[in-house]
């Protein structure tokens, strides 16, 4: 599928009312910076009795904002009947959310429902980073003859979580973009950040992580909103936005510029390959601790000495630069592998 670039997809977490999904359009339409109108009809929500969407009576609120802008509108599917009332109301778009993309038996079920269509399909990643069973998801709609698929990068829950809602994850993305090098994927920093502040900055990362686009939230009055308030942004504060985010270029055809780069990454490869050389000593010397360890039957884990490295390295995170997240990231992929050269050394 080939997407205007930046496609940029943008409406209320969820339709509410005629009213609110018509103003809220209007505003968005008026400012001329978006692609498609979105709203969720249909919403899974964590906690029950919380807002679950509208339902169908929502559909003809839709139709009213495409009429009156002549945006297309986007919505979420999550079951069959889903599926048959949004094309019967003739939603242009749908996306299947990142609860249903995580459940090989509800995904199996919208891509029956939605057999051979020509429109647009976005599949969210699933909730937790497992990149086989989004690929999954994928390969159900395409097995079912759906030819326009695209991807939206929502970020992933649980792990990491800080001041996100979801972690990000971003390698996650990429590796799926590795392996699906045909889809266009775009990026939606509503879900991922979870509260305003930070949507300009993740949006800003996507756009230079070569993504064709983003979905983000808007709500002509965030002070009343019945789903995700915190991430909500005005057509106002969403158009500044917009115009924020640098789309930068590929490639530049300027010499000095492609010298500049060549020099540099003979730096990082040069630089890469001595952290190799050093991981690998390091790994020779654990093999060697553990040596002495079973010739002196000594068990492998001493936590105290293992705490001892790690509060060492953190305390040098900002002289060194190294945030640490990364630092702690690190040093825990170090010590697995570690302890596993050990282990084996033990029981030879
Ligand atoms: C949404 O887009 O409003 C939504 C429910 O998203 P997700 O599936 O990413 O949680
Ligand atoms: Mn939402």
């Amino acid at each position: 599928m080939e997407l205007k670039r930046p496609f940029i997809i943008a409406g209320p977490c969820s339709a509410e009312s005629e009213e609110q999904l018509v103003s809220t359009a209007t505003a968005l339409a008026a400012a001329g910076k978006i692609d498609v109108l979105r709203a969720g009809v249909w919403k899974p929500r964590t906690k029950p009795n919380t807002f679950e969407g509208a339902g169908i009576k929502a559909l003809p609120w839709l139709a009213k904002a495409k009429e009156l802008t002549g945006l297309p509108v986007a919505t979420e599917v999550a079951t069959a009947k889903h599926v048959e009332s949004a094309m019967a109301f003739d939603v242009d778009i749908l996306w299947v959310g990142a609860r249903t993309a995580a459940n090989p038996f509800s995904m199996q079920e919208v891509a029956e429902a939605l057999r051979g269509t020509k429109k647009p399909i976005f599949v969210k990643n699933p909730v937790n980073g497992d990149v086989d069973l989004w690929c999954g998801a994928v390969e159900r709609l395409a097995v079912c003859g759906v030819e326009n698929i695209g991807l939206i990068h929502r970020g992933f829950s649980g792990y990491g979580a800080g001041e996100l809602r979801n972690a990000p994850m971003w390698h996650l993305a990429l590796e799926m973009r590795r392996r699906m090098p045909d889809l266009p994927m775009i990026c939606d920093p509503s879900h991922i950040c979870g509260c305003r502040q930070y949507i300009a900055d993740i949006s800003q990362q996507a756009a230079d992580l070569n993504y064709d686009g983003l979905m983000i939230e808007s709500h002509i009055n965030p002070d009343e909103v019945w789903s995700d308030a915190k991430q909500q942004l005005t057509p106002d504060a969403l158009s500044a936005l917009l115009d924020g985010i640098k789309w930068r270029a590929g490639e530049s055809s300027s010499q000095s510029f492609q010298t500049a780069l060549m020099g540099l990454r003979e730096q990082i490869d040069s630089l890469d390959r001595e952290i190799m050389q050093l991981l690998s000593e390091r790994m020779g010397v654990a093999e060697k601790i553990g040596r002495i360890k079973r010739e002196n039957d000594v068990r492998i884990l001493q936590t105290v000495r293992w705490d001892d490295i790690v509060d060492r390295a953190l305390a040098r995170s900002a002289s060194l630069g190294l945030s640490e997240h990364f630092l702690r990231t690190l040093l825990d992929a170090i010590h697995i592998e570690s302890i596993t050269r050990q282990n084996k050394v033990m029981n030879e």
